[in-house]
């Protein structure tokens, strides 16, 4: 098969969607990978580095996609995209079909095989090519908010992990699953005494069982959240209510009840925050103040370290990405139940129901 890497063009994303590890495997496997010239530049992987693994250079995005069977990118196509794409060609990439209407019909138009990595999904319901992400953003948030809790950016002034004699910050993380417990990991390395906490008693458990004694687990509640808010210098939050808005555990009003120079890592902010007072930022500028709360609520928080998200994400698509290659996408979907969930848009239609529901069609 030939599989293509065209350049992310998207603003800002300096990911791609394989390293010179995965070209290797692939052409091992007798497959021919194209590479649009500077593809990698952004995560530290140069041209030289992609042939010397078995590339091919093309110059263009319009030859990587016209040469290829199967392309593998990192974000979905934008609009100067959209034409590019070939009947029958696939796509493996993030989609997010249900929040762009114009995606989903260029796709739909294009007729190609749309393999979404954000669906596809293992039996326990957990999502592989998720999890790298997650797992990037909730280490990154304690390193960003213990950042921010300087006093020059605005901050308490701080130290999360105190110094002899005096006592650590104190980091209270919203939701103990993916982005909680890296957190969580992080903070305790600091040194910063951490409260973590959940609705689910399992995850608490799991917590208990495998943290160190200065990371507490406590109940998600109204009332404990309120408590907790007034004494702790960085508050993360890590919520998901799966394919649902996350709640609002702290509302404008609690942010009067928080000490001045507060730090608020919303990392929930991609599915609309845990904080009522949350709007998404950016790289560029990332922090607002509320009330003397300083929030940071970067939307794409991987993507200010692209050389170990790219890593990270790579290491989890490779081997789908040999399957797809080696037996052709509709018998890899037909023997692997996990991928098969990915497929959302398949020779012009849709197959994942969610994405039709989005815009309140039918299938
Ligand atoms: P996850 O499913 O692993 O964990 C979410 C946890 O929230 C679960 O344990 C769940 O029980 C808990 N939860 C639900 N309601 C709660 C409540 N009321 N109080 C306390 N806990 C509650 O999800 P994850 O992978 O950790 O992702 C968390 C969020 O981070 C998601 O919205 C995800 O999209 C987002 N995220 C953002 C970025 C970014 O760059 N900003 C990057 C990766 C992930």
């Amino acid at each position: 098969m030939t599989i293509g890497i065209p350049k992310e063009i998207k603003n800002n994303e300096n990911r791609v969607g394989m390293t010179p590890a995965g070209v290797f495997e692939l052409t091992k496997n007798a497959h021919t990978v194209f590479v649009q010239s500077t593809a990698g530049n952004g995560s530290g992987f140069f041209d030289e580095d992609y042939q010397n693994a078995g590339a091919t250079i093309l110059d263009t995005i319009e030859e990587v996609y016209a040469s290829s069977d199967m392309i593998v990118k990192v974000k979905e196509p934008i609009k100067q995209e959209y034409a590019l794409v070939k009947p029958s060609q696939i796509l493996f990439t993030y989609f997010h079909f249900a929040s762009s209407e114009a995606l989903t019909k260029a796709m739909i138009k294009s007729k190609a095989i749309c393999i979404a990595y954000e669906t596809v999904e293992n039996k326990d319901g957990s999502l592989p090519l998720l999890t790298p992400m997650s797992e990037v953003a909730g280490r990154m948030a304690i390193q960003q908010g213990a950042k921010y809790l300087e006093k020059p950016i605005k901050g308490r002034g701080v130290l999360l992990g105190g110094v002899p004699g005096v006592p650590p910050g104190k980091v209270l993380i919203l939701g103990a699953g993916v982005v909680g417990i890296q957190a969580a990991k992080m903070a305790a390395g600091l040194g910063a005494h951490v409260t973590i906490m959940d609705i689910d008693m399992n995850r608490l458990r799991h917590v208990n069982d495998i943290m160190p004694n200065h990371v507490v687990t406590e109940f998600s509640s109204e009332f404990n959240i309120r408590q907790r808010i007034k004494n702790h210098d960085l508050i993360v939050g890590g919520v998901l209510l799966k394919g649902a808005k996350a709640p609002k555990l702290i509302t404008k009003e609690m942010l009067k009840d928080m000490r001045p120079g507060t730090v608020i890592v919303d990392v929930a902010v991609d599915q609309g925050g845990c904080i009522e007072t949350t709007k998404p930022t950016t790289h560029e500028d990332p922090t607002f103040i509320i009330d003397d709360v300083v929030h940071y609520c970067v939307a794409n928080m991987p993507g200010a370290v692209p050389y170990t998200s790219t890593l990270a994400l790579t290491n989890v698509t490779l081997p789908y990405i040999l399957k797809l290659a080696n037996n052709g996408w509709q018998e890899t979907c037909a023997s692997n139940p996990s991928l098969y969930k990915g497929l959302n848009i398949v020779n012009g239609k849709i197959v994942y129901k969610e994405i039709a529901e989005a815009f309140g069609w039918n299938i």
